[in-house]
């Protein structure tokens, strides 16, 4: 099942809707958010996997302005680095990494955006040149924890998720290679694209889900989440270790290859460039930046 959060316009702020296959939004009638729904589930309650009956309520998402699926994360979103090998490797290559490790990273790297970086779909973000001249996009499939927990171990963590959404882990790199590590470059305000929905856990198949990532229309990213190096289970028994996941909790995966510092000279994005990343099941994530 499909959701989306959405402002109709009409003074209520963001809603929660389900999105059926022709993209018609149904309001959700029990929950006031997607934190609430998640909630929900976690504690046990069950919520109706099937499309929910075509109602008069319904209407044309066309109608609405999208948000984020969470557009206010109530903690950090946890970002994985390095997780795809041609991606460790070009980055290794860049110039840009100031880690000094091989190529391959030996356990999963770990690091956060903070809430205030999260956009919508469609929202136009500010390439803030006062403060970077290097940004760049990544194409990411990010996870969203429904049962929280700590010590999860891998045999019973997708038991800990609760679906998933796309992410555009919008980096700065002269940042990140100049300050000798990842926040300042990635949590910029606008940094965090995030959507255009969220997806239950049934919905995709982790062993073969296609990620791709248009710049004006011209493929850049192109990969497979059966590619990851380390797969979500692991990411979150890494993850959980000693450190307590929470429902509502969000997990960018890492990115593939094909990112702007992967060419020479590397390809900065520019004043109204467009950055469109797919994953069939979710949908398309399009953000210009200004
Ligand atoms: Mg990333």
């Amino acid at each position: 099942m499909r959701w989306c959060t959405y402002d109709a316009n009409d003074g209520r702020g963001w809603r929660l809707g389900s999105v059926d296959t022709d993209d018609a939004i149904t309001p959700a009638s029990r929950f006031g958010s997607l934190l609430e729904l998640i909630d929900a589930t976690a504690g046990g309650i069950e919520i109706p996997l099937a499309p929910q009956d075509p109602s008069n309520d319904s209407f044309r998402i066309d109608t609405v302005r999208l948000g984020a699926p969470i557009p206010e994360p109530r903690r950090n979103v946890l970002c994985i680095g390095k997780n795809y090998r041609d991606h460790a490797a070009e980055f290794a290559g860049s110039g840009f990494d100031n880690s000094r490790s091989t190529a391959i990273p030996e356990a999963p790297i770990v690091f956060t955006k903070f809430p205030s970086a999260v956009v919508g779909p469609n929202a136009v973000v500010d390439l803030l040149p006062e403060a970077t001249s290097c940004v760049d996009y990544e194409a990411e499939l990010a996870v969203i924890i429904g049962k929280g927990g700590r010590d999860i171990d891998q045999a019973s963590a997708m038991d800990h998720v609760w679906g998933y959404t796309i992410i555009n882990d919008v980096t700065a790199r002269d940042r990140q290679a100049r300050h000798k590590q990842w926040l300042l470059g990635k949590t910029l305000d606008g940094f965090c694209p995030m959507g255009p929905f969220a997806v239950t856990a049934d919905e995709l198949d982790l062993a073969d889900t296609v990620i791709t990532c248009h710049v004006n229309g011209e493929l850049r990213q192109h990969a497979n989440t059966a590619d990851l190096i380390f797969g979500v289970p692991e990411l979150i028994a890494t993850i959980s270790a000693g450190f307590t996941l929470k429902s509502g909790d969000i997990i960018a995966t890492g990115t593939p290859a094909g990112v702007g510092i992967g060419f020479d000279p590397p390809r900065f994005l520019r004043p109204g460039d467009e950055v469109a990343i797919t994953i069939k099941p979710i949908g398309t994530l399009t953000n210009v930046f200004r």
